[in-house]
């Protein structure tokens, strides 16, 4: 069995007493909130999402600068006017050096990724100011309000980050 077919299984559940159709498209409180895809970050919870609430866009440790198709698309057609960047502890983007995984990639892979930028990182702190900072200064991001977190996986609690 394939985690797919459990997924279907759990889905026909779900679906059986699903009452939260009908949600308008843009989200309710205009806000994007771009989080890492670790498996023990859920957005929603740490932050008192609803559905229908935020726009939440993940990729590998939470980097608001490879988020800018998403904000420009999020922004311009949803109308959302707010943007949250929250990376974490323990993050896997802390563990290893780009030229590394390019290295890996050559490889193991036999491919040349070099012109892929992996965006690892190596202070927590750094990389969330890092990516405010690049938001701000990004022509094709509205000027809204962007606040910078790290989240601690083994607490739950969200600590800002002055960028
Ligand atoms: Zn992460």
């Amino acid at each position: 069995m394939t985690v797919a077919q459990e997924f279907e299984a759990a889905n026909e559940k779900y679906a059986a007493t699903f009452n939260e159709g009908g949600l308008p498209m843009p989200p309710a409180r205009k806000v994007l909130v771009v989080a890492c895809m670790d498996a023990r970050v859920d957005p929603a919870k740490e932050l008192g999402l609803s559905k229908g609430d935020a726009h939440v866009v993940r990729n590998a440790g939470g980097r608001g600068i490879a988020a800018i198709r998403d904000i420009v698309i999020s922004q311009q057609l949803l109308g959302t006017r707010e943007i949250v960047v929250i990376h974490h502890t323990d993050c896997g983007m802390l563990t290893f050096k780009d030229h590394e995984l390019h290295a890996k990639v050559k490889s193991d892979l036999g491919e040349n990724a070099d012109h892929i930028a992996w965006l690892s990182f190596s202070d927590l702190e750094k990389s969330v100011a890092e990516d405010v900072v690049a938001l701000k200064k990004n022509p094709l991001v509205l000027d809204v309000p962007i606040t910078g977190y790290v989240f601690d996986v083994n607490t739950g609690k969200l600590t800002k980050v002055e960028a």
